[in-house]
C-alpha cells in the first residue's frame, strides 16, 4: 500500500481564499480591517522565518500586520510593555508573542498578559480552560489545522482510536482535548504517548490516526505504524546534511519514505502541518477582528 499524501498547501489555499472572503465581506459591513502584530524578541532564526512569513501572508491578504522586533536582552517589563500597547490599538485584533522566548523570560506571565480576546494563539489560560470545557475559544493553530486536515481529507475520527505522541501545551495537550470532545471532527477516543510511556509501538500501533509532536527525527517507524493507519505528522526538526549548501535538511518525526508504505495517509513535512498552522491563524485573527467589532 502507498499512502494519500495529504497536501497542507492545498488545503491552506483553499481556507485562506474563503478567510480573505469572509474578511471582505466584514470589512464592507463594518469598515474595519482585520489586524495581527507579531512580537519577537531574539534573533532565532527559525523563529524569524515563521513571523516573516506570517507577516507576508497577512499582507496578501491586505490586513493590517506589523511585526515588533526585540532585543533578546529586553526584560519582563518591556515586553509587557509592549503587550500592554497592543492590547489597547483598536487597529490590533490578534497578538502573537513567537515562541520561544529568550532564557530568563517568564513566558507564562507574558502570555497571561495578553488580552483573552486577542490571543490568537490560544495559549491564554482563559482559551484553554474554555477549550477543556467544550466552551468557545481560541484553539491553538497547529492543533486546529491537524483538526482541519483530517476534515478536509475526509478521515473521520468519531469512534476512531487516536494516539497523540507529545504532550506539550501547544501542540499535544490541547491536540488530544480537540479530538476527545464531542462532535463533528472529535469524539475519537485518545490516547496521549510521551517521553515517560514505556510500551510506545504497541500503543501506537493501535492507533486507527497517529499523530506524530515529539520533536524526535524521524522516529516513527513502519514500526510504530498499524498498516492502513492515517499518519500525520506535525514534526519540523533540522538535520545535519553536509552535502547541501544550506548544511542542513528538513524532516518530520516520522520516517516518510518507509512509513508511507504502509500508512493509509500521511502529511509530508515540510508541505503537511506547517502551511495549515498559519492559515489557522488567519482564522483566528478574522475571528477575533469579528468578535471585537461586536457583529
Ligand atoms: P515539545 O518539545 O514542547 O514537546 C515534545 C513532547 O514530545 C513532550 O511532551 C515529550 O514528552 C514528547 N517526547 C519527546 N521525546 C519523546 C520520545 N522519544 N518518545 C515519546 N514522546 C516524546 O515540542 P512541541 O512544541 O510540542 O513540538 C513538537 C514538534 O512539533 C517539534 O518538532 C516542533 O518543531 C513541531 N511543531 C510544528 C509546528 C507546525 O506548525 N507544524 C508547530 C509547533 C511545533
Amino acid at each position: 500500500m502507498t499512502a494519500k499524501i495529504l497536501d497542507g498547501k492545498v488545503i491552506r489555499d483553499a481556507i485562506l481564499e474563503e478567510t480573505e472572503k469572509k474578511a471582505r465581506e466584514f470589512t464592507l459591513k463594518t469598515g474595519v480591517t482585520p489586524g495581527l502584530v507579531v512580537i519577537l524578541v531574539g534573533e532565532d532564526p527559525a523563529s524569524q522565518a515563521y513571523v516573516n512569513s506570517k507577516k507576508k501572508t497577512c499582507l496578501k491578504m491586505g490586513w493590517y500586520s506589523k511585526l515588533i522586533e526585540m532585543p533578546a536582552t529586553s526584560k519582563l517589563e518591556e515586553v509587557a510593555a509592549q503587550i500592554d500597547r497592543l492590547n489597547a490599538d483598536p487597529k490590533v485584533h490578534g497578538i502573537l508573542l513567537q515562541l520561544p522566548l529568550p532564557k530568563g523570560l517568564d513566558e507564562q506571565a507574558l502570555l497571561e498578559r495578553i488580552s483573552p480576546n486577542k490571543d490568537v494563539d490560544g495559549f491564554h489560560p482563559m482559551n484553554f480552560g474554555r477549550l477543556a470545557l467544550g466552551l468557545p475559544s481560541f484553539i491553538p493553530c497547529t492543533p486546529k489545522g491537524v483538526i482541519e486536515i483530517l476534515r478536509h481529507s475526509g478521515i473521520e475520527t468519531r469512534g476512531k482510536r487516536v494516539v497523540v505522541a507529545g504532550r506539550s501545551n501547544i501542540v499535544g495537550k490541547p491536540l488530544a482535548l480537540l479530538l476527545a470532545r464531542k462532535g463533528a471532527g472529535a469524539d475519537a477516543t485518545v490516547t496521549i504517548v510521551h517521553s515517560r510511556t514505556v510500551d510506545m509501538k504497541d500503543r501506537c500501533r493501535e492507533a486507527d490516526i497517529l499523530i506524530a509532536a515529539m520533536g524526535q527525527a524521524e522516529m516513527i517507524t513502519p514500526e510504530y505504524v498499524r498498516p492502513g493507519a492515517a499518519v500525520i505528522d506535525v514534526g519540523i526538526n533540522r538535520v545535519d546534511d553536509p552535502s547541501l549548501e544550506k548544511g542542513y535538511r528538513l524532516c518530520g518525526d516520522v520516517h516518510y519514505d518507509s512509513v508511507k508504505e504502509v500508512a493509509s495517509a500521511i502529511t509530508p513535512v515540510p508541505g503537511g502541518v506547517g502551511p495549515m498552522t498559519i492559515a489557522m491563524l488567519m482564522t483566528n485573527t478574522l475571528e477575533a477582528a469579528i468578535r471585537q467589532a461586536g457583529v
